[in-house]
């Protein structure tokens, strides 16, 4: 694998030789034809039992208005989803097993991009010409040279993070690889965008809890919080500085306050009132507040955009009976009491989520039942660019969602 890797790699720099004439980060030429635009917004854990009560509120008008717009439904995940393994999937519609990101640690090695063993769409979308612009989307660490610019987010290493799992980074503070590509947009970012926070806050131990819950939680909230505003000002200062006909960006708070701020009631296990009573409404909250980003990015798109919202996998309270560790969740904190969590054995108790708005795109679709899935996603997206989709992919056009996909899509 290391040699397909290389000539990936390989394929990479080749790529990047051949672009050097086109203005830095890749903007379009203005001689060519206009590509469409797609922008693809990630929610880690974005869990519709949560979503849907705050539509019927009214809490969510951005995401609603995607939802008049455009299409939604569930989105078929994969078993004992988390959020390596499943972007990996949606980076390749490959199986981990393929791709090689099966979790967060690989053979005792935190998931990096180096273990990709299947060719991710940026790479596929820069070869053909389309520019690429990906803001902290979860396991692009270390970033990946593309046809634009990438900025690393979950899972990128740094002080007070060595080993990069679920903690909170600085941008001047990563260690072990780059988190920016091009090198010189990092002095460019730190110093308009200022020094930000490349993914969420760690959650807290039990032993800090203990005595002080609800200061802790508050201030937990507060971090999470400064750390979603800056990761706004960063998406409107990308999607102003250097607008790509491609943009993936992320958002990794939601499932991380999921995990042990679920409103869960006082049959559910694990259920503690000196935590579990204090902010019920913090993880709706979490939702509410994804929805002021969403309206954010929402700003720099139009009619003629394709708009993507989709999450990895959802959340729920702890319910698997086999499980002798009521605690126990493989992948993130093991001294946070978590209470809710998703990677459980059958995924399609913790489907993610899907909403496309765009040009041909129906309005108002429900896609019922697992009409469409986490491998569907990349053969969509090549789709829009008339790029065919590669034989290794296993996931099909979403061609359901649009009108009539032959005549609104772009052609080569
Ligand atoms: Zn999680």
């Amino acid at each position: 694998m290391v040699s397909r890797l290389f000539v990936m790699k390989s394929i990479n720099l080749i790529l990047l030789l051949t672009l050097f004439s086109l203005p830095l980060f890749g903007q379009a030429q203005s001689t060519a034809k206009p590509k469409p635009r797609v922008v693809v917004v990630g929610v880690n854990g974005m869990e519709l039992d949560v979503i849907r009560p705050l539509l019927l509120q009214g809490k969510m008008p951005n995401l609603s208005s995607v939802i008049k717009k455009g299409a939604y439904g569930k989105l078929r995940t994969l078993s004992a989803p988390n959020c390596p393994r499943v972007y990996s999937t949606l980076f390749t519609s490959t199986k981990p097993e393929e791709h090689g990101v099966s979790g967060f640690i690989v053979g005792g090695i935190t998931a990096n991009t180096n273990m990709l063993k299947q060719e991710p769409i940026w790479s596929l979308l820069s070869k053909d010409g389309v520019t690429v612009g990906m803001a902290n989307v979860p396991a692009t660490f270390p970033v990946m040279p593309v046809n634009g610019f990438m900025i690393s987010g979950m899972l990128t290493r740094g002080k007070n993070c060595e080993d990069g799992v679920l903690c909170a980074p600085k941008l001047s503070e990563v260690q072990g690889g780059d988190a920016v590509y091009p090198a010189a947009l990092k002095a460019e970012l730190l110093k308009n965008v200022g020094d930000f926070y490349i993914d969420c806050e760690r959650m807290p131990a039990a032993m800090d809890l203990k005595g002080h819950e609800t200061e802790v939680i508050d201030a937990w909230l507060k971090k999470v919080q400064l750390i979603r505003d800056q990761q706004t000002q960063l998406f409107d200062y990308l999607l102003d500085h250097h607008p790509t006909e491609f943009t993936w960006l992320a958002q990794s708070c939601e499932d991380r306050a999921g995990h042990w701020l679920y409103p869960i009631a006082p049959y559910h296990a694990g259920y503690n009132p000196k935590i579990n009573s204090v902010r019920p409404d913090a993880f709706p909250n979490q939702y509410v507040a994804f929805d002021k980003v969403l309206g954010a990015i929402l700003k720099h798109t139009d009619e003629n955009t394709y708009v993507f919202i989709v999450s990895d996998h959802g959340i729920k309270p702890l319910r698997e009976f086999e499980e002798t560790d009521p605690h126990a969740h493989m992948d993130h904190e093991k001294t946070t009491p978590v209470i809710a969590k998703h990677d459980f054995a059958d995924g399609d108790d913790v489907p993610g989520s899907f909403f496309a708005m765009g040009p041909g795109i129906k309005h108002d679709l429900r896609l019922m039942g697992f009409e469409a899935s986490v491998y569907d996603l990349a053969p969509t997206i090549l789709h829009i660019y008339g790029i065919q989709q590669p034989v290794q992919m296993r996931g099909h056009v979403l061609s359901e969602i649009f009108e009539n996909s032959d005549k609104t899509v772009a052609k080569k």
